[in-house]
């Protein structure tokens, strides 16, 4: 069945947010791809998601068909564990917009539990499918990494959605079967669609001209790029870099976090000063998307060392800037890293380990470049268009489904 119309809830990430300061990151770009890529296939999407800044326009045209809808959620600067209790009055807002617009959506995606919720009750008054992307789920993320609390109705909501959603988009056979196992979603209607990367954007620059851009030298770079919070797992880096032969002649980029730092920043600049490493380790701080290619391609080997990750779609980017990728064997990362050809995958959270495949890479061109090609050529397969290609397939079924 062909959809004409399609609302995508994000309620608390804004497509057009700063990314990697915050909550903003991989959800905000993913939903922003995602509209973009449906418009330019003809569907009309509106991504609604709450006032977040200064008051706003209310409505972003961010390409063919896809607009962004800015509706009241609340206060402005309210924390993430306030937001529920915004839920009602935005679905009525959503509600509003829709009928005073004499809008009819054939399918409702929404994105994180908070979204679900809305996606859920609005879906059902539309008489329409609900597709829902979890994003990241509570029992899943609190499973990952002693530490990490998620509030009891999070959980709640997450087995409403497994029980009631349409379609579930998972990015992983990881994801898919953790939904399965821990939150009892049908398999058949967990649909696997991987994370796209913007290949117009992340392309490989000369590795030369890159480092010259960043005022980097003969050093070899390491790079990690991401929102600065423990489940990223960067302490393991810094402990890998300490341990590290090399040390001398070469820059590890810490990228992402507010300019003004976070108390994960503190944390982690406390740490590279007690293992010595401060002048090998540079925090940069976020830094626009725009400018990251210039970092992926100046970067010998990109190193993700999540406690978990849904998808991790800087490694991606950085594989589609030609760039190998040492990742922890967690989630999304398991399916999109290939262990020897595109990079390596860690089993175990060891220092020593991390620091002798990043040993390996940088001492071996060959080897950096064979892996980047073999990143890249990866990469290739996974546009957006292919992803919106795709969902729209996942819109389609569960629509002809309902009727
Ligand atoms: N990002 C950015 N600037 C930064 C840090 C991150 O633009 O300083 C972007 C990055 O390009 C990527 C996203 O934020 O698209 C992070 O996504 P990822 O899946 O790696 O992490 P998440 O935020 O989803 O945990």
């Amino acid at each position: 069945m062909t959809i004409e119309r399609a609302a995508l809830i994000s309620f608390h990430a804004c497509p057009m947010a700063p990314l990697g300061q915050g909550k903003a990151g991989g959800m905000n770009v993913y939903v922003r791809n995602l509209a973009v890529a449906l418009g330019r296939q003809g569907v009309h999407v509106d991504v609604f998601t709450r006032e977040h800044d200064e008051p706003l326009d209310g409505i972003e045209t961010i390409g063919p068909n896809a607009r962004v809808v800015h509706l009241p959620g609340g206060p402005i600067d309210l924390p993430l564990h306030r937001m529920y209790e915004q839920l009602p009055c935005f679905l009525e807002e959503i509600e509003d917009f829709r009928i005073t617009n004499r809008l009819d959506y054939q399918v409702v995606h929404s994105h994180y539990w908070l979204s679900g919720w809305l996606g859920h009750r609005l879906a059902e008054r539309l008489g329409v499918p609900h597709v829902v992307t979890y994003h990241t789920a509570a029992l899943i993320k609190t499973q990952s990494r002693t530490g990490e609390d998620e509030p009891e109705v999070r959980r709640t909501v997450e087995e409403d959605l497994a029980r009631s959603a349409s379609r579930i988009i998972g990015f992983s056979p990881h994801e898919r079967d953790s939904l399965v196992r821990l939150y009892g979603a049908e398999a058949s209607r967990v649909k696997l669609v991987p994370c796209g990367v913007d290949l117009h954007r992340f392309n490989p620059v000369d590795r030369k001209e890159a480092k010259q851009r960043l005022g980097l030298n003969g050093e070899k770079v390491v790079l990690f790029v991401g929102r600065l919070e423990p489940l990223k797992g960067v302490d393991l880096l810094l402990h890998s870099t300490a341990r590290m032969d090399v040390r001398d002649e070469l820059k590890v980029l810490v990228v992402g976090g507010a300019e003004e730092g976070n108390n994960e920043m503190r944390r982690l600049q406390g740490m590279a000063r007690d293992l010595s490493v401060e002048r090998t380790v540079v925090f940069t701080g976020r830094v626009d998307q725009s400018e990251l290619p210039f970092y992926y391609s100046a970067a010998d080997v990109y190193v993700m060392p999540s406690y978990y990750e849904s998808f991790g779609l800087s490694a991606l980017e950085a594989m589609a800037c030609g760039t190998p990728v040492i990742a922890a064997r967690v989630g999304g990362l398991s399916s999109l890293v290939h262990h020897g050809h595109t990079g390596y995958l860690k089993s175990w959270r060891c220092p020593e380990s991390f620091a002798n495949s990043l040993e390996m890479i940088l001492a071996s061109r060959d080897l950096r470049e064979s892996m980047g090609r073999a990143a890249r050529r990866r990469a290739e397969e996974m546009s957006w268009e292919r992803v919106a290609a795709e969902i729209e397939q996942v819109y389609g079924a569960a629509t002809s489904e309902s009727h």
